[in-house]
């Protein structure tokens, strides 16, 4: 993955706008967002500190790959965002400098404003974060096996180690607090909080599939459900929100028993080639969350079988595969769709085992209005919807990586 680290402060960032400008977040969805340094959630809280200081931004839009020219073109000259890209006057590049100089030739009566250094190439650590370990000469850092972190590297080139915004210190002080009981013991958290936000601030895990931070909840996986004292139903975890004094148990034998037959019902619908899927490879794909869920359950088969039908995969997508026998229908690719892609392009047809995503009106990826930000991508659960250019193949039970585009 190639590795970029912010160049410049808010107030620098503040000199290069004028407060006449129509500002587009522009922001890649691939490296730069393992970088910390783009993807959605950093887009909305930028918009949020710069309308906060008076400036109009007017879109933000997410591109799948912005070092891809004919990508940035294709999303630029979509009938979906033509008018908001005539508008703009400054677009705030959040990608690696190749994505700038993409963005820069496309957008060329805009003010195209960059945000980072790109440093040489490296990986993601469940530990430490991006590392580089291969950088460019010009940095003038010698390579290195085990990697640079962004401290380090931020200390070493007088460089920006986290997103505007992120590194001053929060204030909670002022927000209100409830008292709840999680599984016999008493925390006190936000108020506002749903119980599953709630339940991760004091470390406690809720077993979920079809929801995500990023995503309104839907509630329709239901493996989040927990027992709150009082109410007669189980409480979906991702909808509903804390109470002063609620009492949650968020598992037992009853609520375990009920996930297991929920995740054997998944499995059963879900093809079962997790040796070769693109999921399957962590380090490749981040992991497969049905695969977590069912080890963590120590699900070793399903006592359910289901005849469904092999349907096609659809390839036609530029940047994305679409495997319908590997979703889960948990909706979550519909959601971030028309939530962060702001393109409802994807939806449900068919019903019961019938039921299916589709993207456009039935059509395949490469005839609908799909506008490739990988939105779909990331936050899908399973292998359903994967990014194209680095797939996993498998083969032969050797590892090896086919590029297409
Ligand atoms: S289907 Fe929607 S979320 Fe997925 S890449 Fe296309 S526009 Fe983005
Ligand atoms: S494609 Fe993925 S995100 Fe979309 S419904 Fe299926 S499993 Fe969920």
């Amino acid at each position: 993955m190639i590795i970029s680290l912010r160049d410049i402060s808010y107030a620098e960032l503040k000199d290069k706008l004028s407060k006449d400008d129509k500002i587009v977040l522009w922001s890649c969805n691939t490296c730069i967002k393992f970088c910390g340094i783009g993807g959605y959630d950093n887009m909305v809280l930028l918009e949020e500190m710069l309308t906060a200081d008076g400036y109009e931004v007017i879109g933000k839009e997410l591109v799948g790959i912005a070092c891809m020219y004919s990508l940035t073109e294709q999303h630029r000259d979509h009938p979906n965002k033509r008018e908001l890209f005539e508008e703009a006057t400054a677009i705030i590049c959040l990608s690696c400098e190749d994505g700038y100089e993409v963005a820069e030739a496309v957008f060329k009566d805009k003010k195209v404003i960059k945000v980072v250094k790109t440093l040489g190439v490296g990986n993601f650590t469940m530990d430490r974060g991006p590392v580089l370990t291969a950088p460019f000469e010009s940095t003038g850092l010698e390579q290195s096996d085990e990697g640079y972190s962004y401290p380090e590297i931020a200390e070493k080139l007088s460089l920006y180690p986290t997103f505007f915004g992120r590194d001053e210190a929060r204030d909670d002080s002022g927000e209100n607090l409830v008292s709840v009981s999680i599984n016999g013991a008493e925390y006190r958290v936000k108020e506002g909080l749903t119980i599953m936000e709630a339940c991760m601030e004091c470390g406690i895990e809720i077993p979920h599939l079809c929801s995500t931070p990023d995503l309104t909840p839907d509630a329709n996986c239901r493996l989040c459900l927990v027992k709150v004292k009082g109410e007669r139903e189980f409480t979906p975890a991702c909808a509903v929100h804390v109470r002063d004094g609620m009492e949650i148990i968020t598992e037992d034998d009853e609520l375990n028993h009920n996930r297991r037959i929920l995740l054997e019902l998944l499995l059963a619908s879900h093809e079962h080639n997790c040796l070769t899927c693109h999921k399957g490879n962590p380090v490749i794909a981040g992991a497969c969350e049905l695969q977590s869920l069912v080890r963590k359950f120590g699900i070793k088969e399903s006592r359910f079988e289901q005849d469904k039908e092999k349907m096609p995969v659809d390839t036609t997508s530029p940047v994305l595969l679409y495997d319908p026998n590997k979703c889960i229908l948990c909706g979550r690719c519909v959601r971030a769709c028309r939530e962060i892609a702001c393109q409802d392009n994807l939806g449900f047809v068919n019903r019961g085992f019938r039921t299916v995503v589709v993207a456009g009106a039935n059509k395949n990826f490469a005839k609908s209005p799909c506008v490739t930000c990988l939105a779909c991508v990331f936050a899908c659960p399973t292998g359903a919807i994967t990014e194209k250019i680095a797939h996993y193949t498998g083969e032969d039970w050797k590892e090896e990586l086919i590029f297409q585009s």
